[in-house]
């Protein structure tokens, strides 16, 4: 996700041996969070401040992860609120519309200034929310701050052209704001998708509406705190909460002029469906079943790493996880005996200690998925070398731990490598040729990213040329360095984030045609 890492490179080597600073984090930190306000202030965020919505659609429990515990029932919006909120993003669009991106992007900067300044607080949240480890969370903060902050210095560079024509006539463009955009986001990276939809949206001079997932609403309400704070006008930056059917209302209401989502494939694709009746743009960041190839001359350990990071952070849950692990046969021995050893060694347990690696999977039903597709790997013919079980971490953790998982003797038409599974299971292939990998890795209706291990350049620029996947890592995994274009070719989805080109995917081009001379006519 995600920075984020959704990380930086330093932090991404380091997977294994966590930030050793701020030692204070234990267990009953997770009780004093849940009792703190972030958990039990009201989720909706309207006209700049936390609201309740004026009519109860339903409620969804907010669980921590890392003990199953409910910490509180959050009401879901319905459609008068879904209309108020699309209202104030439309009051504030006459006003943010119409700054200079310089001063849009003076806002965001302050805003990312915030978010470091506050960085402890929303990475503990951010580990309330979705049971991932703290170093990780503190490492997606950052990340997203980043975010926020390049979208700030960029926004003064949202311009357009000046084209000469004939007879000293010119023509001239202009990248406007699209309107009212919309979000959706996914649980795995809950403030990475707030941050990476509305710094860009709101840069381009657009306000914004924001469904977070349900297992994940409170950072994306901090986020709109820090925005408030750092001087954004209020009904700029607005959360309703809810499940489906608020997400619904949100996609399908006619003053919404953009959607932005990220989550699984079958969503994204009904709400394309809902957004082509009114012709709306959307971006959309799906699912992914991405190949990791490790070549022959690769330095051994750093293929080893780049797997475990390409499959074990956040639980396994990554979109762009690289999951077919393709290693060539004449090195299958030495690369499994070190990738074996050292994920035994990775540490399961309570997300808020430094040590930990291994945290909590977001909920019962994304573990009993995760431990479906692991049977069913089995009676499909592959076999685990080690991890797929539920562990017991402490008594008082009875959230859904789950040892990483490697399995071995799987084959391109299991199940198992065929689906995303969105948990710690890492599919070993092994391969003979360069060409077969590459048609092999291609072989999938999905298409989001793919790693290569080898210390032969021409072959990883080779390579990374053939296989159809939007982000492609040379002898690393699962690194976003802000600035750099994230996003999926095939079904993994529409548009890019993270980088300059998704200012385009925000603005609309308007072309104004200069006479010069007199009006020329045949009539
Ligand atoms: P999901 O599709 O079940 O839900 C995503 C969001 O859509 C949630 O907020 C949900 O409430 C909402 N929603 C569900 N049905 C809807 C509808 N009909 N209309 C409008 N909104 C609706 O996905 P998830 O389980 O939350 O997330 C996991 C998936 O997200 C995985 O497939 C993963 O690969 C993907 N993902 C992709 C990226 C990326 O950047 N490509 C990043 C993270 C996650």
């Amino acid at each position: 996700m995600k920075s984020m890492i959704k990380f930086s490179n330093k932090l991404a080597v380091e997977m294994l041996r966590p930030c050793p600073y701020v030692r204070c984090f234990h267990r009953c930190l997770a009780t004093s969070i849940s009792s703190s306000s972030q958990v039990q202030a009201p989720l909706n965020f309207l006209s700049g401040k936390r609201c309740d919505p004026s009519e109860n659609i339903g409620n969804f429990d907010l669980k921590y992860p890392a003990t199953d515990e409910t910490l509180r029932q959050v009401p879901s919006s319905g459609e008068r609120d879904v209309n108020e909120a699309v209202s104030q993003a439309r009051e504030g669009f006459r006003s943010w519309s119409k700054l200079s991106g310089f001063e849009r992007g003076n806002v965001l900067k302050r805003a990312a200034n915030i978010m470091r300044e506050r960085l402890e607080e929303l990475a503990q949240t951010e580990v309330l929310d979705t049971g991932k480890p703290i170093w990780e969370a503190r490492c997606d903060v950052q990340g997203c701050a980043d975010t926020v902050d390049y979208y700030g210095g960029l926004a003064a560079r949202i311009s357009g052209e000046f084209l000469p024509l004939s007879n000293g006539c010119f023509s001239y463009t202009v990248r406007e704001p699209l309107g009212v955009v919309g979000g959706i986001g996914a649980w795995n990276y809950p403030l990475q998708m707030a941050s990476w939809k509305s710094s860009p949206a709101l840069a381009c001079g657009n306000t914004f509406v924001f469904k977070p997932s349900p297992l994940t609403p409170l950072t994306a309400v901090m986020l709109g705190e820090v925005y408030k704070e750092a001087g954004l006008p209020d009904g700029c930056y607005n959360i309703i909460q809810g499940e489906t059917k608020t997400g619904q209302l949100l996609t399908t209401h006619p003053n919404i002029a953009k959607m932005s989502f990220t989550g699984s494939v079958p969503t994204g694709s009904k709400i394309m469906e809902a957004c082509a009746k009114d012709i709306k743009h959307v971006t959309l960041e799906l699912g992914g079943k991405s190949p990791c190839i490790i070549f022959e001359d690769c330095n051994l350990d750093n293929a080893v790493t780049g797997a475990m990071l390409a499959n074990f952070l956040t639980q396994g849950q990554v979109c762009s996880n690289g999951t077919r692990v393709f290693v060539h046969k004449s090195i299958m021995g030495p690369f499994l005996a070190q990738l074996v050893e050292r994920t035994k060694r990775m540490k399961i347990g309570d997300p808020y200690l430094e040590d930990t690696t291994v945290g909590a999977t977001i909920s019962k039903q994304q573990f009993d998925i995760v431990m479906r597709y692991i049977e069913l790997a089995k009676k499909e013919g592959a076999t685990v070398m080690c991890g797929g079980e539920r562990v017991t971490v402490d008594p008082h953790l009875r959230g859904y731990f789950v040892s990483p998982c490697i399995l071995v003797n799987c084959e391109d038409h299991m199940t198992v490598v065929r689906e995303e599974v969105f948990g710690s299971v890492m599919s070993i292939l092994t391969f003979d040729s360069e060409e077969e990998v590459i048609r092999r890795a291609n072989d999938s209706e999905l298409g989001l990213a793919g790693g290569i291990f080898t210390s032969n350049l021409q072959r990883a620029y080779r390579v990374a040329s053939a296989l159809e996947a939007g982000s492609l890592y040379i002898n690393n995994y699962n690194v976003y360095p802000v600035g750099v274009p994230f996003g999926g070719y095939k079904k993994s989805g529409l548009g890019r984030e993270n980088g300059p080109d998704t200012l385009d995917y925000y603005t609309q081009v308007k072309s104004v045609y200069v006479e010069m001379g007199d009006v020329e006519a045949p009539f």
